[in-house]
């Protein structure tokens, strides 16, 4: 199993993040596939179960939560949001044990129907919450993950003021990460389960061309919009694990590869 030394000195930097982000080793020359699940909104029984998935085949999952869900009570942005969350207690511990833990807005507001001023002002109070309760947040070293996928360009360029990336609306292929790459798009399915589209995507995905499949899931078996398989997840990073050339990475350790 290749880590390459510029993995090995980023872990060693990381600190207190024990886990590894992943790192196979790409053949020279061949096709190089990243895979990032993205799993939004934080529902609490999920995340754990995602987290411990990920870490049976030492691997950080990519974990985006609603900066005030914890405090909101029965105020639900949509019925798909009626499961318990998780509080930034358990936001950062998982984030100790090495997963990407970033920001899904700061209520859940649709920021594109919005007028551009008062999303500035929710992604602000989102950046607030995150600074005051997830340990070493820096807003500009992470990944927006923009509720709904919506988002206007005058919004994403002033995003772009605030942090290094952000996932919205687009193609779910990305371009291999380089220097500036900001823009992610990503690819959802819902409300049902996303079991097969998933599954349907990733061959084809691994079919083509080199690139970065960002895949936008939400809760576990039962739970959120799109809910997941937690059976599947297994066999799923078991499988990926194996194969050669691919690698299953949160957004930040990608776009550092
Ligand atoms: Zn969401």
């Amino acid at each position: 199993m290749g880590i390459t030394r510029r993995n090995a000195i980023r872990i060693l930097g990381a600190g207190s993040l024990g886990v590894l982000y992943g790192g196979f080793s790409h053949p020279r020359g061949g096709n190089r596939h990243i895979i990032t699940l993205s799993f939004d909104d934080g529902f609490e029984k999920s995340s754990i179960k995602t987290a411990e998935i990920y870490e049976k085949y030492g691997l950080s999952s990519c974990i985006n939560v609603i900066a005030n869900a914890h405090r909101r009570g029965s105020d639900l942005p949509d019925e798909y949001h009626r499961w318990p969350v998780g509080d930034f207690t358990l936001w950062n511990e998982l984030k100790r044990r090495g997963h990407e833990i970033m920001p899904h807005g700061y209520r859940h507001a649709n920021l594109a129907e919005l007028p551009l001023e008062e999303a500035k002002v929710l992604v602000n109070k989102c950046i607030d919450v995150f600074n005051e309760e997830l340990a070493d947040f820096r807003a500009e070293e992470s990944v927006f993950n923009l509720p709904y996928n919506a988002s206007t360009p005058e919004l994403e360029e002033w995003l772009g003021t605030k942090f290094r990336a952000i996932r919205t609306r687009g193609d779910a292929v990305n371009p291999l990460p380089f220097e500036g790459l900001f823009r992610l798009g990503c690819t959802s399915y819902g409300p049902e389960s996303i079991d097969d589209h998933l599954l349907e995507t990733i061959d084809h995905f691994l079919a083509g061309p080199s690139g970065w499949l960002v895949y936008n899931t939400h809760g576990l078996d039962d739970k959120g919009w799109g809910p997941l398989s937690s059976g599947l997840l297994d066999e799923l990073l078991d499988r990926l694990g194996g194969m050669d050339g691919v690698e299953v990475l949160p957004v930040i350790p990608a776009l550092d590869s």
